[in-house]
């Protein structure tokens, strides 16, 4: 079904079982979670899907070493059995990452070693490897330019890795293939209610500036760390309870990091974990736990941040990078709640929180990537629950997300149109054409950003390279949609501003 065909729905629809506002991970999720049960859903996202936070994570689907540190093993058991759920569900989008935590003396070496035992044990039958304690030569071996002097050696364990707004993009696939109609570019913009309850939504397409009024049976807010706004179109004397912590990453050369092994490294100078972690070709490093005050949708790295990260790298590497190695610089929002009396958002907790609203909003957020499934049927029990429709059963702990088969099929149908589809976008990259007129037609692309950002993850990668394709991408949108010069030039200009904010100057 294309854009026009879902939008039509939206006046044609007498009444939805479900809708979700918020197309990130969470709001995905539970689309996928009420259209595989039945239910007749609508998922509305303001800009593209994973344009939030869901873009911008370290890209580990784990249990999470630092909550066992802190002695949150439900969080840590939970985590892990949904690590094992996604590895198993979408096998083309994630896989098991070996990393090692360099060690520099033998105090870390028994309690690291110990700890990460207890972490693989917690995994039960989805223990991804056993952990194991690495001599020096050992460590060395698998990551060739750790810093040596006064090593002690390794401690070697197993995580999940993941691309995450291409989860995204395989979700809302899924979600549609059950029936939901999901749509990028619709706004919430506004609640209707009978008394006190929730009975539709007023939404806009951002695109064409048209309004639609919806009506449904209940209504799940997962809007990250915008949750305050939307709870508060629903009842404008709500509290906020979203406090933001803004993470950033850094984007090198693998050439500074040439291990097929990631880095973690369990206690900065602040408290948090470092991790280096090998990702598409490149080494993503961070990350960050800044306390901030301005919600935005595209945040903006700190110069302390930038420097946090390099300075830690250098400290455990032996190749140093400097801020003309960066490629990318890539930030994002945690919508951690609120907890009176703690300053410090590394010390929130990372659990998930659903809130019911007298007037039936379901409000879910917190958490993260890895534990979306989880939210995301509590989120949908919750809706049934409070909407009083009947219980079903959620079908999500073994179904595939995504289909890589068939994707592939109408990729190679694209190519055999015109064998010149079959060409790399750029000589560093995997990206075809195909696959971007694939995305146009079949992948709710509608900026030349959603194809640079979100579904090639180039700008995440090397945004310079990413500028480069700007016209190249704007033109194939343009033979696709019949897009005009001036829609081809506005979107260049736009994306140029945007990428710009991703190289570090
Ligand atoms: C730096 C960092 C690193 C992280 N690393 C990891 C990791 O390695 N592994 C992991 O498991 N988790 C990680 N996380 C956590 C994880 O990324 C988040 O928990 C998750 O992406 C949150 O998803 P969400 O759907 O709740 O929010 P978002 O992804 O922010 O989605 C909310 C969406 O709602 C939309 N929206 C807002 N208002 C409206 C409206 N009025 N109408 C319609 N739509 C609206 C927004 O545009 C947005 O797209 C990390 C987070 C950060 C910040």
């Amino acid at each position: 079904m294309n854009r026009a065909e879902m939008l039509s729905q939206l006046e044609t629809t007498a009444e939805w079982d479900m809708v979700i506002i918020g197309g990130g991970a969470t709001g995905l999720g539970s689309a996928v979670d009420a259209a595989s049960r039945g239910l007749k859903t609508l998922l509305m996202e303001r800009a593209d899907f994973a344009k939030g936070t869901s873009s911008r994570s370290t890209k580990l689907v784990h249990g999470g070493v630092r909550y066992l540190a802190q002695g949150n093993i439900k969080l840590v058991k939970e985590a892990l059995r949904e690590r094992g759920y996604l590895l198993k569900n979408a096998p083309q989008l994630s896989a098991k990452q070996p990393f090692i935590i360099p060690v520099y003396s033998w105090f870390d070496k028994i309690f690291y070693g110990t700890g990460l035992r207890v972490y693989d044990l917690l995994a039960g039958k989805l223990s991804l490897g056993v952990t194991k304690i690495l001599s020096v030569k050992k460590t060395i071996e698998a990551l060739p330019s750790v810093k040596t002097k006064n090593l002690k050696g390794g401690i070697l364990y197993y995580d999940g890795q993941f691309d995450d707004s291409r989860l995204a993009i395989d979700l809302a696939y899924t979600a549609s293939s059950h029936g939901a109609t999901i749509l990028n570019y619709v706004s919430l913009i506004g609640f209707e209610k009978e008394g006190k309850k929730i009975v539709g939504v007023l939404c806009k397409d951002e695109i064409s500036g048209k309004e639609y009024s919806v009506k449904a049976k209940s209504f799940i807010n997962a809007t990250g760390v915008f949750t305050d706004h939307v709870m508060q179109l629903d009842d404008a004397e709500r509290e906020s309870i979203v406090r933001p912590s803004q993470g950033i990453h850094l984007v090198v050369n693998k050439s500074f990091f040439s291990s097929s092994h990631a880095m973690m490294v369990p206690k900065t100078a602040d408290g948090r974990v470092f991790f280096a972690v090998p990702w598409h070709n490149e080494v993503v490093l961070g990350t960050t736990d800044t306390a901030i005050d301005i919600i935005n949708i595209e945040p903006k790295p700190l110069d302390q941040e930038i420097d946090f990260i390099i300075e830690h790298f250098n400290k455990y590497n032996a190749v140093a990078i400097e801020k003309k190695d960066i490629q990318s610089v890539f930030v994002g929002l945690r919508p951690l709640v609120k907890v009176s009396g703690t300053n410090s958002t590394a010390l929130l907790s990372r659990d998930h929180t659903i809130l019911v609203s007298v007037s039936g909003l379901v409000t879910i957020t917190g958490g993260k990537w890895t534990t979306y499934r989880k939210m995301s049927e509590d989120a949908v029990n919750n809706g049934l629950f409070v909407s009083k429709q009947p219980k079903r059963i959620c079908i999500t702990e073994s179904l595939q997300i995504g289909d890589p088969v068939k994707r592939l099929a109408m990729i190679e149908a694209i190519i055999a149109e015109d064998i010149n589809f079959a060409k790399l976008l750029h000589h560093n990259f995997s990206n075809t054409v195909a696959e971007v007129i694939f995305a146009i037609r079949h992948e709710w692309a509608e900026t030349v950003e959603d194809i640079l950002a979100r579904r090639t993850r180039i700008l995440f990668l090397n945004a310079k390279v990413a500028m480069e394709l700007a016209v190249i991408v704007a033109s194939l949108f343009a033979k696709e949609l019949g897009k005009d010069e001036e829609w081809e030039k506005e979107q260049v200009a736009t994306f140029y501003e945007l990428a710009n904010q991703y190289i570090v100057s």
